[in-house]
């Protein structure tokens, strides 16, 4: 009866994991060919912040994906987290903290090739100059909620070290914060709680690029504090239920905010203090801070007509335009959202221009709503054009048609162009921001928690031969059939209930205990925080082998068909599929450092290796490098899980025998045996590498479904240990006979 309860039990978890990793397979296949889509498109690259996914340590549990509010930067693919959209993360930040292991950072894409992002230490301070800070998106960083936190650190900072430094001539202030957006807003706010002497000067109007966005525009936000105000702890707001919160603490408040003055630049004199030229004037203060936006100067597209009243670089209110014939240029989602918002008034005649030939890091909710507006011919969107005049009552564009161009005349009411914004780099530079990546510190590598398997093997080896000599110096009871050990003086102790049988089934259940703790570490949200992963992966194999040893000898090395002696078969199948895991592992591309390489590391470090080619013989070396080339060369593998290792396996093969026949033709060439075993190292290192980039995909697939199975059957095998555990309670004789 129980024996079929275990089969039943069997073949529902097996019909259950083979459903389950079927649909993980559709979901992968279709996330892989999102992510070759925003390869082929640029857009798997971030344009601000991005977020960086330490493999080594993801655990595939989605929490990152499902903290993202923006679509398809994260996706879950060969159960992990992967960036697929990067160019969608507006650096809303959510992932890292969502992710229970610590697997995600958030940096900057690219940061060497960065030249508009400024050089500042952890405290927001130019390095280049002490005292001058910057908060907001002129940091690179945007949204709203970390231009609040940044006005608000840079407020700290300032009291305290005006704290610390001496009295300052009269009409010098502590504070000149420049820029009333919500950075600079919240800088004044704390600089008030802080009993600063300070001032805002503003060119425009409080509320920053926010109170230019269009009419009832949602903002999404998380929770955030805004000093002397409190929590605004909704996901979104309209535009104006923003603006009219700052506007009223601004004014409740009374905060020295003078709007129409433009900043020129600013300088520190030896004392330290700060003159801070305006078109208005000079103020002098202990700090600065520059809370200026990225977008203050919006991007010019530079041809004739541009300084038309017609043409504008923002939209306020979309409902203002009826019955005109409007051209919207760009790509972005501001001018996909203003095309939108204006095809939809009525009599509006809308074209949207945009100088590629698709646009490609739309938000997934705009597309979806452009494409629909474009089949019913609300609007037209006339790809890969640029503006080549704007006249008073038309417009001329360029359309590029294969190698050729021809001119496309609109008649033409209002041009918006939605280019972007340039950063302030000049203004900053002048001011005594550097911009100079070679001044930016480097971006700390991800800590690495590798596994230690080294160490766990030796303990692993040392443990198995304990019990060896155990089994030897006991061999007249084991050697025994089962029938006549009864009568040996070791039965009453070494049986599975015997004096010390019993322990070591205990023994085994607390190890496997302790084993399934690895998993709880790894969803530190489950279990404890303690120990580096390191450690516990080290205990996870170590007490593996160990409870597999000790239930082998709580059986009395003689496993029955019981359901005790299925859940000790379990357990082996599981260590089994350690080993083979591990054997896995060595194929999956990781740094010195052990942390999994992305495919984009790694054909730099293949790049790398090339070089090396050249030190050994070189006619010789090219040959071997040759035939490690083909040997890498082969398409995708494809295929199901037993295709793959079939693959792997023969890859490996395969360059067993190459080597072999080119060392020995090394050797009849007369190549010195030393340079030989340098070739063969870079040859297996190459291949290593060529194998890795080659079926990237195919090996990280050979990993997912490895674990996969691990998991699986350590499931199973919990099942059938509970069940021993509580039919041996409920049967089992624990007395004296035997
Ligand atoms: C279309 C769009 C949609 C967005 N949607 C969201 C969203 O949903 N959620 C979200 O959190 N964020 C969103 N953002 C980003 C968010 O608006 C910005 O990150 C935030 O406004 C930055 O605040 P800030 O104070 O740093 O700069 P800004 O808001 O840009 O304020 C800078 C201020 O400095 C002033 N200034 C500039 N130069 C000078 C000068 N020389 N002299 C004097 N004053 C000067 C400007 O006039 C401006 O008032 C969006 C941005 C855009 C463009």
């Amino acid at each position: 009866m129980i024996g079929w309860g275990i089969l039943v039990a069997v073949i529902t978890a097996l019909a259950l994991a083979v459903f389950a990793r079927r649909r993980e397979l559709v979901s992968t296949r279709e996330r892989l060919a999102e992510r070759r889509t925003a390869l082929e498109r640029g857009t798997h690259k971030a344009r601000l912040l991005y977020p960086q996914v330490d493999l080594t340590q993801c655990i595939g549990c989605g929490l990152c994906v499902a903290a993202c509010p923006e679509e398809g930067v994260l996706e879950i693919v060969h159960g992990q987290a992967l960036v697929v959209h990067g160019a969608r993360c507006v650096g809303h930040g959510r992932c890292a903290p969502a992710c229970p292991v610590g697997a995600i950072a958030l940096t900057f894409a690219d940061l060497n090739e960065r030249r508009d992002l400024p050089v500042l230490s952890d405290k927001l301070e130019s390095t280049a100059t002490p005292g001058l800070f910057l908060a907001g998106e002129v940091t690179g960083f945007s949204l709203v909620r970390t231009a609040v936190a940044h006005g608000v650190a840079v407020a700290d900072e300032a009291a305290r070290r005006t704290l610390r430094s001496e009295s300052v001539p009269d009409g010098v202030r502590d504070l000149i914060v420049v820029g009333a957006g919500p950075a600079g807003l919240a800088c004044a706010l704390q600089a008030k709680v802080r009993e600063l002497d300070y001032v805002v000067l503003e060119q425009d109007e409080l509320g920053g690029t926010v109170a230019k966005y269009p009419r009832r525009k949602l903002v999404m936000t998380q929770p955030v504090t805004l000093p002397l105000v409190g929590v605004l702890d909704r996901e979104s707001y309209t535009k104006e239920e923003l603006i009219e919160t700052w506007r009223a603490a601004a004014h409740g408040q009374k905060l020295p905010i003078h709007t129409g003055v433009v900043l020129e630049s600013v300088s520190r004199a030896a004392d330290g203090l700060f003159t801070v030229r305006t078109n208005q004037g000079e103020w002098r203060a202990r700090f600065v801070c520059l809370a200026l936006g990225r977008r203050g100067t919006p991007n010019k597209l530079g041809v004739p007509g541009e300084e038309r009243t017609k043409v504008l670089y923002s939209l306020l209110d979309a409902q203002s335009y009826q019955g005109r014939k409007i051209l919207v240029v760009g790509g972005g989602d501001s001018a996909v959202e203003a095309a939108l918002g204006l095809a939809e008034q009525p009599g509006n005649e809308v074209a949207l221009s945009y100088r590629r030939e698709h646009f490609s890091r739309l938000k997934p909710r705009n597309e979806a709503r452009l494409n629909e507006a474009l089949q019913r011919g609300q609007l037209a969107a006339l790809m890969a054009t640029e503006v080549q005049r704007i006249d008073e009552g038309e417009v001329v564009l360029r359309a590029k048609e294969g190698g050729a161009a021809r001119e496309l005349v609109l008649p033409n009411d209002e041009v918006f162009v939605f280019a972007g914004g340039a950063p302030p780099v000049t203004l900053l530079e002048k001011c005594g921001v550097s911009f100079d990546p070679a001044q930016r510190a480097a971006t700390p590598p991800l800590a690495e928690s590798g596994p230690g398997f080294a160490r766990a093997l030796a303990v692993a080896l040392l443990l198995a031969l304990g019990v060896l000599v155990w089994t030897l110096a006991l061999h007249d009871y084991y050697g025994l059939p089962l029938v006549a050990r009864i009568d040996s003086r070791w039965h009453a102790a070494l049986r599975p209930t015997g004096a010390v049988g019993l322990p070591l089934g205990i023994l085994a259940t607390l190890l496997i205990s302790f084993n399934l703790a690895y998993l709880m570490r790894r969803a530190e949200w489950l279990g404890p925080r303690w120990g580096s992963l390191q450690r516990w992966m080290t205990s996870h194999i170590v007490t593996g082998i160990l409870a597999l040893l000790a239930a082998l000898l709580h059986s009395a090395l003689a496993p029955r068909s019981t359901v005790g002696g299925h859940a000790l078969a379990a357990l082996a199948v599981l260590v089994a599929t350690g080993a083979i895991g591990r054997y896995f592992y060595a194929f999956v591309p990781r740094a010195a450092n052990g942390r999994e390489l992305a495919l984009e590391e790694l054909h730099a470090q293949l790049a790398a290796l090339s070089a090396e080619w050249d030190r050994g013989h070189r006619d010789f070396g090219e040959r071997v490098r040759a035939a490690v080339a083909e040997l890498t060369a082969s398409g995708p593998w494809m295929g199901s899980f037993p295709r793959r290792l079939i693959s792997l396996l023969a890859s490996q093969g395969r360059l067993r025998q190459t080597l072999e026949r080119l060392l020995r033709d090394g050797r009849e060439a007369g190549l010195a045996a030393d340079q030989l075993e340098q070739l063969a190292k870079l040859a297996r290192r190459a291949h290593r590498a060529g194998l890795m980039a080659a079926h990237f995909e195919d090996l990280r697939a050979l990993m997912a479904s490895w674990r996969y199975f691990h998991r699986w059957v350590a499931l199973f095998m919990v099942a059938i240990l509970v069940a021993h555990i509580v039919i041996a309670l409920r049967y089992a004789d624990f007395g004296g006979s035997p």
